[in-house]
């Protein structure tokens, strides 16, 4: 069943860069409201069950050391269509791919350190919106 929402990170980089609030402004203004939201921080060990899929990778254990490496934004967002919609307002991975006026585009720094996740499916939406919060912290 589809669902209407979606889950997304400010990562490391752009928390540490001072644009959580220009990120969230650019989010809110494409349509999304905001249903959870937290400021946290990884632990390696958190982090790596968040990537477990990306465990054979190659990148897996750098990906795991950045995302710990400082707080990040924790959000769960609504929308229609929002899984899809956000991965378009977020862009490619590498930033150096990412279409112009894409959130990654203007504030990602690296492939690695591209400044937000976006959940690339709504199962996986609705798993990554879990890992970070309750039932009794989210807007009905
Ligand atoms: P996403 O769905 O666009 O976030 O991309 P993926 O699911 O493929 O990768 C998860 C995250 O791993 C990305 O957002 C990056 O932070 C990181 N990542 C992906 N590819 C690479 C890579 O080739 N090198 C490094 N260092 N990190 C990567």
């Amino acid at each position: 069943m589809a669902t209407n929402r979606t889950f997304t990170m400010i990562k490391p980089d752009a928390f540490e860069a001072g644009n959580s609030g220009a990120i969230l402004k650019m989010i809110e203004e494409a349509g999304f409201k905001i249903v959870a939201m937290k400021a946290t921080q990884l632990t390696p060990q958190l982090a790596g069950k968040f990537y477990e899929v990306h465990k054979e990778r190659p990148f897996y254990a750098d990906l795991c050391t950045y995302m710990s490496s400082g707080p990040i934004v924790a959000v769960i967002l609504e929308k229609d269509n929002a899984v899809e919609d956000f991965r378009t307002l977020i862009g490619a991975t590498n930033p150096a791919n990412a279409a112009d006026g894409t959130i990654r585009k203007i504030f990602a720094k690296s492939i690695e350190a591209n400044a937000v996740h976006g959940s690339d499916s709504d199962e996986n939406a609705s798993i990554e919106g879990a890992f970070f919060f309750s039932m009794a912290e989210r807007v009905a």
